[in-house]
């Protein structure tokens, strides 16, 4: 068995689950949609925000994600975009709200958002015992997440109870760089003060937690619970797990 000096983990769908069924439901057109775009548009507009009617404003969200999501996911550079420029590039599709407004309107905009997501968040506290063995093996542990808004991830790993076994967070808007970046796998290595090739890293995403590690030859295992084959043409993890206790096995802990 390998010997790990330390161990790395994804947050979202790895350590902590999104609930889709706690996500906001909205009608739009006679259909159901899960969005915080409603929230969104209540906080503007009992903000005073000039904001047109629901349907119009939810067709702006849309084509606001689409454009930064798709921008952000097709660059090379794999840069982070912050979800305040996200929301400020929102604000310039309200042509309503006068300029000097508009920074002021993407915060409200961006934290009824947030506050949607960070309540759709849930956490099976039987994983801090997981933590907490690997913490009494005396092994360090890192926490790397990609996600548009530090405040928020910080404030759900808090409110979870996470925080105390991290000897390192690192959220990608903090970074400026999303996963798979080599950059991000390397930092964490160089903030546990161990060689990239003894960290175990283990996350739910195929591209993002087994390709960014790879990439380092950094071990990786991939948290796969709904079985789904390794990518075609990619390298496959050194291992699949299903559920997060199966950390400890691999680490012989
Ligand atoms: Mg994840």
């Amino acid at each position: 068995m390998a010997s790990y000096r330390a161990v790395a983990f994804d947050l979202f769908d790895t350590l902590v689950d999104f609930d889709i069924s706690l996500f906001p439901v909205v009608e739009i057109d006679g259909r159901e949609e899960k969005t915080t775009s409603r929230a969104a548009y209540d906080a503007l507009y009992d903000g005073g925000f000039l904001v047109p009617n629901y349907p119009a404003f939810h067709q702006l969200w849309l084509q606001n994600s689409k454009e930064v999501w798709g921008e952000r996911n097709s660059d090379p550079e794999l840069k982070e975009v912050r979800s305040i420029v996200r929301f400020r590039l929102l604000m310039d599709l309200l042509v309503a709200i006068p300029a000097q407004d508009r920074e002021r309107a993407a915060l409200t905009a961006l934290n009824a958002h947030m506050y949607g997501i960070e309540n759709s968040v849930v956490f099976d506290t039987d994983r801090l015992d997981v933590l907490g063995k690997i913490k009494d093996a005396d092994l360090p542990i890192a926490l790397l997440s990609n996600f548009d808004h530090a405040p928020t991830a910080r404030r759900i790993i808090d409110k979870m109870g996470i925080t105390p076994y991290m000897d390192s967070i690192l959220i990608s808007e903090d970074e400026g760089f999303r996963k798979p970046a080599s950059s991000l796998f390397l930092k964490v290595a160089e903030e546990l003060d161990v060689a990239p090739g003894e960290v175990l890293f283990v996350g739910d995403t195929f591209d993002a937690d087994v390709t960014g590690p790879q990439s380092v030859g950094m071990p990786c295992a991939w948290l796969n619970r709904k079985g789904a084959p390794v990518p075609e043409g990619c390298r496959p993890p050194d291992f699949e797990i299903e559920d997060i206790r199966d950390t400890l096995s691999i680490l012989g802990l």
